[in-house]
């Protein structure tokens, strides 16, 4: 058996594009994966499917799991061959557990390697807007530990601190005693007026800050509800942010908006909404599955040769497509001279991703308008077709082509199901504290969401969302069931339903 190892693993202050390479290729090839309640979701996505996942901590705080519980675990599957990574949030060896977890590795000689992270007070620096250092306000900078009592044995000495001169001080897990440290620090010789600000859940959506002066920024930050994880600054440097805090300028920085997308598809929209500053809430609606009709595709692979082109309706239809391909096929070449139509542009990403050319995609991204591209590019008479199907594509597509005399062959690849989303965490999280708007990409996800409606009434006194949608058809089913359509995309695309929901949050627009 070879031997195991531990990787301790920087997992950045939240936003999963703050990790680094090593820690995604890390968390891409681990056998098991340990973290706490901090980790992002979308860390946890890269992992294998059948990678064993151990959640050691359940919320913010003191650990579910004991420490030497953690080091046990740790120890224990790398005995037993495995390799395993360990996450901790932002840096492993600032403030947490890496350099006991890296000691007890090194006592049980189990190998060991330390990737590091970037540290929630480089976050909060970079997301405020407020430089740690700065060429004229600040040359140091000095990261602390805020929990244990300002003023008892193993804490900082504030006021040592506080005659450091022309210093930023980072006070990590600060809040709950920011009172007490702010007190000290003023105690200790800082002038009260020192800028301060307190940045809470630094990179992600939900990212809140308070700036004030020494004298009174923990009064400010209890009016404002700000608590653990927040960062506390302290120095001239954090009057620097007026001009400079782009997070939060961002057009959807505070907003809350849901999407319902299957889980797959809702990352690449997640990921759009979050670099515009939204906190996103996945409600994965609908799911879709490989669901190949095997004497179809044996039948159509078998003649490939004599087909004059293949129409994708989706993205899913198209991936699923040449996964299968390339299962009964090495050289790409055994495509022949197939043509290829796509009702979309991300459905088209799939095919060029091949190196293969689309050679027809109509403006509007709908059933009808692709069969209508594909009649324009010359006859169909006796033309061989294979259509690319789900569960719920509608045939209207099929017979405007069949209409134009072409021959179709269907080739149902995959299935499209409603998610009972009772009892999934975010779908709680919505109910409880809603949204400020809701997104439906498809007729699928909103039929899903209309019923399970009682499940998804958001409570009294939480936001009530704004429904948007990506076109017609979609606006359509929404009506029918009773959902109403607040905003539509210009066209059905997402990078226009984006749009539409940032005119529409923003005073303009609307259905
Ligand atoms: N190893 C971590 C720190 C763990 S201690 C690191 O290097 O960042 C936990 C504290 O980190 C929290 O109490 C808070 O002070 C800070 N923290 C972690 N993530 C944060 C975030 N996204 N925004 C603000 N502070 C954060």
């Amino acid at each position: 058996m070879s031997k195991g190892i531990v990787y301790l693993v920087g997992a950045g202050p939240g936003d999963p594009g703050l990790v680094t390479l090593r820690a995604r290729e890390l968390i891409e090839s681990a056998d098991v994966l340990v973290h706490d309640c901090l980790a992002h979701p979308g860390l946890l996505k890269w992992r294998r499917a059948d990678c064993e996942v151990h959640c050691v901590g359940e919320k913010p705080g003191p650990r579910a799991l004991p420490q030497d519980r953690i080091e046990a675990l740790l120890v224990g599957k790398a005995g037993e061959g495995k390799r395993v990574v360990r996450l901790n949030g932002g840096d492993p060896f600032v403030f947490d557990r890496g350099g006991e977890e890296a000691r007890a590795l090194a006592e049980h000689g189990i190998p060991f390697e330390v990737v590091p992270g970037v540290t929630a007070a480089l976050a909060a620096g970079a997301c405020a807007g407020i430089p740690l250092t700065h060429r004229d306000t600040g040359p140091a900078v000095v990261f602390l530990n805020g929990r244990e009592d300002p003023r008892g044995k193993n804490s900082v000495d504030w006021r040592a601190c506080a005659k450091l001169k022309n210093t930023t001080l980072a006070i990590y897990m600060g809040t709950a005693r920011l009172a007490e440290i702010l007190r000290e620090l003023i105690a200790g010789g800082l002038a009260p007026g020192t800028p301060a600000a307190a940045v809470q859940w630094a990179s992600l959506g939900r990212q809140r800050s308070v700036a004030g002066a020494a004298a009174d920024l923990a009064e400010r930050v209890a009016r404002a509800g700000l608590s653990s994880p927040a960062i506390v600054f302290v120095g001239e440097s954090v009057a620097r942010r007026a001009a400079i805090d782009w997070f939060e300028r961002l057009p959807l920085f505070g907003r809350r908006v849901a999407i319902t997308r299957d889980r797959d598809r809702n990352s690449e929209l997640r990921g759009r909404l979050e670099a515009l500053g939204a906190e996103v809430v996945e409600l994965p609606l609908i799911t879709v599955t490989k669901d190949v009709d095997r004497l179809a595709l044996v039948e159509i692979l078998a003649g490939l040769g004599s087909y004059d082109w293949i129409v994708f309706t989706s993205a899913n239809g198209a991936r699923f497509f040449f996964e299968e391909f390339f299962k009964g096929f090495d050289d790409v070449r055994s495509l022949g001279l197939l043509r290829f139509a796509c009702v979309g542009r991300a459905t088209a990403r799939e095919v060029e991703r091949h190196h293969l050319k689309v050679e027809c995609m109509p403006s509007a991204a709908t059933g009808e308008s692709l069969a209508g591209a594909l009649i324009a590019t010359g006859s169909l008479d006796n033309a061989k077709i294979i259509v690319a199907t789900g569960s719920l594509n509608r045939d209207a597509l099929v017979k405007k082509l069949e209409g134009a005399r072409a021959i179709v062959d269907l080739l149902p690849l995959y299935k499209t199901e409603k998610t009972d989303l009772a009892g999934d965490p975010a779908a709680d999280d919505f109910r409880r504290n809603g949204a400020d708007a809701i997104l439906f990409a498809s007729s699928s996800a909103a039929q899903s969401f209309a019923g399970q409606a009682g499940a998804l009434r958001t409570a009294p006194g939480a936001r009530r969302p704004l429904a948007g949608s990506i076109g017609g058809r979609t606006s359509a089913t929404m009506r029918e069931a009773g959902i109403p359509v607040d905003f539509e995309a210009g066209t059905a695309t997402l990078d226009a339903l984006v749009e539409a929901l940032i005119e529409r949050l923003n005073g303009r627009g609307g259905v």
